[in-house]
């Protein structure tokens, strides 16, 4: 049997006639880049990320730059975000000139430790930059307490979140901007590269609907400087079919979520593959289904891949150790959470559309990976039971 991380061609199919449809309703209109169709979207997604705004643009990672960029950060501020994340989060700082403060995460949720967060305050903090990894937001309380006691603004990366929720919070809905990310993988993804900011401020809004456009005011006239970076209306097109279907989607990972991890508990595997850890009231949309393996995690996916079965590393190198972030100084074992996790975390395929059998099939071969099928550990037992 094979199971990849990922397989969209599952509703891919199903909606094949409905994108076809859609497309062919962007072409006849000839109106490619913003325009009706991504303003429908955006009321949309507004709407469902209970906010009073939302703004289109090119990706995810854009949306974190535009969203610093709306902030007026200057040379030598600080913000403070996770190392445990995907690269664009760490670089939208970066790109602005502007110093990343790193600070550990909480080994059971993957995401920023609020704790580790207000120690890590200086005179420079200007904002917080927490990441709802996996589907899971971040723990939101504590960080806005300290966001308002210290005067700092709140971006959130909820480019893996959407419709996750917070104590019935929409994540993106929390902090002053949030950043969504349509790439194809995410829950809500297109046929290409797209994103979007929420936000409940109409002067974030309004700024931020000029930045995506190099900044200007009117056609020609540019009172700052931003970037280009606008949604095209195919993608827009494209997810508003696929935005009718995100929250049976999102359930329906929960769901797979949820018999992994009961698959997991019954087999008695859960010590060797620690499920993920899902807080109270918390709504959490399993973009990913992370494992902690107490073994190396490279060993575990070499087995599953063996075996015909995708998994993978979120993230193998955190940003504190990327090269490039070398001149911010930075060192091994400085955040040890965000490092174990590097070495020990592995996705499992889980999107809507996979099968109880594959899910089965995925914990049966995890299974013979603990019973040592990769030699040394077995060797020790026997010889410890002799
Ligand atoms: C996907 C992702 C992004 C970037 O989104 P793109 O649309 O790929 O640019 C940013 N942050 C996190 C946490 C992501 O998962």
């Amino acid at each position: 049997m094979k199971v990849p991380l990922i397989d969209l061609r599952g509703q891919h199919q199903l909606l094949r006639p409905q994108l076809l449809e859609a497309i062919e309703r962007v072409i006849d209109s000839q109106q490619f880049v913003l325009g009706s169709e991504v303003e429908a979207l955006e009321e949309e997604i507004a709407d469902y990320c209970t906010v009073e705004f939302a703004v289109g643009c090119a990706s995810g990672s854009d949306a974190l730059l535009l969203a610093l960029m709306s902030l007026d950060l200057k040379a030598g501020d600080e913000v403070i975000t996770t190392p445990f994340t995907f690269f664009a989060t760490g670089a939208a700082i970066t790109r602005l000139g502007v110093h990343p403060r790193f600070v550990d995460i909480d080994p059971r949720t993957y995401n920023i430790d609020p704790a580790a967060v207000e120690a890590a305050i200086t005179p420079q903090t200007r904002a917080i930059l927490p990441v709802h990894l996996y589907g899971q937001c971040a723990d939101m309380d504590p960080l806005l307490e300290i966001g308002k006691r210290y005067g700092l603004l709140i971006v959130e990366d909820a480019a893996q979140a959407i419709g996750a929720e917070d104590r019935g919070r929409r994540a993106g809905s929390m902090g002053h901007i949030g950043c969504l990310s349509f790439y194809p993988t995410k829950n809500l993804g297109g046929a290409g590269d797209g994103g979007m900011l929420v936000t409940d401020d109409p002067v974030f809004a309004k700024r931020l609907r000029r930045l995506r456009v190099h900044g200007g005011t009117t056609e020609y006239h540019h009172d700052e400087v931003g970037i280009n970076s606008r949604l095209d209306a195919l993608q827009a097109a494209i997810l508003r079919v696929k935005y009718q279907y995100l929250d049976e989607w999102s359930e329906a990972r929960r769901e797979k979520a949820a018999f992994y991890t009961q698959l997991l508990e019954e087999r008695g595997l859960n010590v060797d593959f620690t499920p993920p850890f899902v807080r109270a009231s918390v709504r959490h949309i399993f973009h990913q289904y992370v494992v902690r393996a107490r073994q190396q995690n490279d060993e575990v996916i070499n087995h599953l891949s063996r075996h015909g079965i995708g998994s993978k590393v979120y993230y193998p190198v955190p940003l504190h150790l990327q090269k490039c972030f070398a001149y911010l100084g930075y060192s091994n074992g400085q955040f040890p959470e965000a490092e174990r996790a590097a070495t020990q975390t592995l996705a499992l395929p889980c999107f809507p559309e996979i099968t109880e059998e594959q899910q089965r099939y995925v914990v049966d071969v995890l299974a013979k990976f603990d019973r040592g099928v990769n030699g040394q550990t077995v060797v020790k037992t026997e010889k410890g039971v002799r």
